[in-house]
């Protein structure tokens, strides 16, 4: 086995860092991946103000076919 000395250590980081989707600030650890709970809170009431439009419930069936005559 030989090592040769490579030009350049290609090192991959387990979990590259993402900027937060919400201020574009580095992420932090306990809040990943938002910078701080405070952007986490603004995506969490993103859905829960409804910005995000929920499935329409499908238009119910003219009903049974019934065999009349
Ligand atoms: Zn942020």
């Amino acid at each position: 086995m030989t090592v040769a000395g490579k030009p350049e250590a290609k090192i991959t980081p387990l979990r590259p860092r993402r900027p937060c989707p919400e201020c574009g600030q580095p992420s932090a650890r306990e809040t990943y991946p938002f910078c701080s709970t405070r952007c986490k809170n603004v995506d969490l009431n993103r859905w829960l103000s409804g910005a995000y439009v929920l499935p329409g419930r499908e238009e119910e069936p003219s009903g049974p076919e019934s065999d009349d005559g």
